[in-house]
């Protein structure tokens, strides 16, 4: 790919930054041992990622034995929810999450509501926010474990995790949250939040594709998600992708290391765009407008337009966007973020996601804004519904 882009799509991932390539390429040549071996070369990689480990766990203030590496953020959500229903099925089988959540939590619940779980899902305000109140409201004699996402993928909003999780400990439920968007992007202390078990993922934050974990407390119970070998102080077999995890580590240093910064110049840029879109653009909408939201995250929604087309013009200008999340791009079913949140289907599916990175410029915005400024016109001057609305607007001046 020789082409100069500009990509704002951080959400959906970023490219693996060269400091963590570089620490993990002689782990796929030279530094090659099965971690689990007894000579040097196995050990080595051993410590790799025992070190790796300790980073991931001092990042959210745990202990490193609390840390279990994934595949990915989704095996870490499956796990969590998964393990988590069959540990508690002796006392209820009830579980809560949001109507927001990742397909990673939404299919696994509709898996466990298929093998005789119950499941609700709790709906946000217009801002995306879950309230402890409703979560409280939800609470039933069987309830056995509460799942709510740290923040949003769609519409960026931050969740009020640690009222979350005292409401469900005042009735002695775990607390799961997915923090595939907000780890190393906000500071997170899951011991002072009390979360019992948290998933991640390393492709959003400068690490390699197909590594995570899931933090799960000491003394929650949760039964092995592959089985096989004795890997993961045998709760997660299968030999260790060790360029992954010692990829992982180093990105999340980077990423601890620059995380203010990177807020700081997020949210100025990702405000010139909003500004830039809702006054150079008529019939435009913020929809990412709760107060606590992730700071490079904008959801635009382009009233009278087809934000499916939209994104195929804005590639062909050569900047890359999304609407809805990555895993259900290309899905024609409307965002169910963004219907959960109040928009119409009409305007769900006019809605495009806008997540900007540290390598993002202000002059790469501006040029956003121009292109998108032709491209909405381009659309609207070919739709029927946008002359329709129009019509009918000068109709009632
Ligand atoms: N949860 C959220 C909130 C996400 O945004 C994503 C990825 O987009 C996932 C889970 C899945 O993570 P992974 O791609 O590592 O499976």
């Amino acid at each position: 790919m020789n082409r100069k882009i500009i990509y704002l799509d951080h959400a959906a991932t970023v490219p693996v930054l060269p400091e963590v390539l570089e620490k993990m390429l002689p782990y796929f040549t030279q530094q090659y041992g099965n971690p689990s071996a007894v000579y040097r070369i196995g050990v080595e990689n051993r410590t790799a990622i025992e070190k790796a480990r300790d980073t991931a766990a001092a990042a959210i203030n745990v202990q490193p034995s609390e840390i279990y590496f994934t595949s990915c953020g989704t095996e870490a959500d499956n796990w969590a929810l998964i393990a988590g229903a069959e540990a508690f099925v002796s006392k209820g089988r009830h579980i809560i999450t949001s109507a927001i959540e990742h397909h990673a939590v939404l299919r696994t619940c509709q898996y466990l509501e298929e093998h005789g779980f119950e499941v609700t899902y709790l709906q946000p305000d217009h801002d995306g926010v879950i309230h402890p109140e409703a979560l409280e409201a939800a609470i039933r004699e069987d309830t056995i474990l509460v799942s709510i996402m740290y923040a949003n993928n769609e519409i960026g909003t931050i969740e009020p995790i640690e009222a979350l999780a005292r409401t469900a400990h005042r009735h002695g439920i775990p607390f799961h949250t997915d923090a595939v968007q907000a780890f190393c992007k906000l500071p997170i202390d899951a011991k002072a939040a009390g979360i019992d078990m948290m998933s991640v993922s390393a492709h959003k934050i400068g690490g390699p594709k197909g590594v995570g974990f899931l933090y799960i407390r000491k003394g929650l119970r949760l039964r092995s998600f592959l089985h096989g070998g004795s890997q993961e102080r045998g709760r997660r077999a299968g030999t260790e992708n060790v360029p992954g995890i010692v990829g992982f580590g180093e990105a999340i240093r980077l990423a601890l290391a620059s995380m203010e910064e990177n807020a700081i110049r997020e949210r100025h840029l990702r405000d010139r765009l909003v500004n830039g879109i809702l006054e150079g653009i008529p019939y435009t909408r913020c929809s990412s407008t709760a107060e606590n939201c992730l700071p490079g995250l904008a959801n635009i929604c382009f009233c009278h337009t087809d934000a499916d087309s939209l994104l195929i013009l804005l590639d062909m200008a050569g900047i890359c966007v999304s609407a809805g999340s990555a895993c259900t791009s290309g899905s024609l079913d409307p965002s169910h973020v963004l219907l959960a949140a109040g928009l119409s289907h009409e305007d769900a599916k006019s809605s495009v996601r806008f997540t900007i990175g540290p390598e993002n410029t202000e002059e790469e915005i501006d040029t956003v804004l121009t292109r998108l400024k032709e491209a909405a016109a381009k659309l609207r001057s070919n739709s029927a519904s946008y002359k329709k609305f129009i019509a009918s607007q000068e109709e009632t001046l």
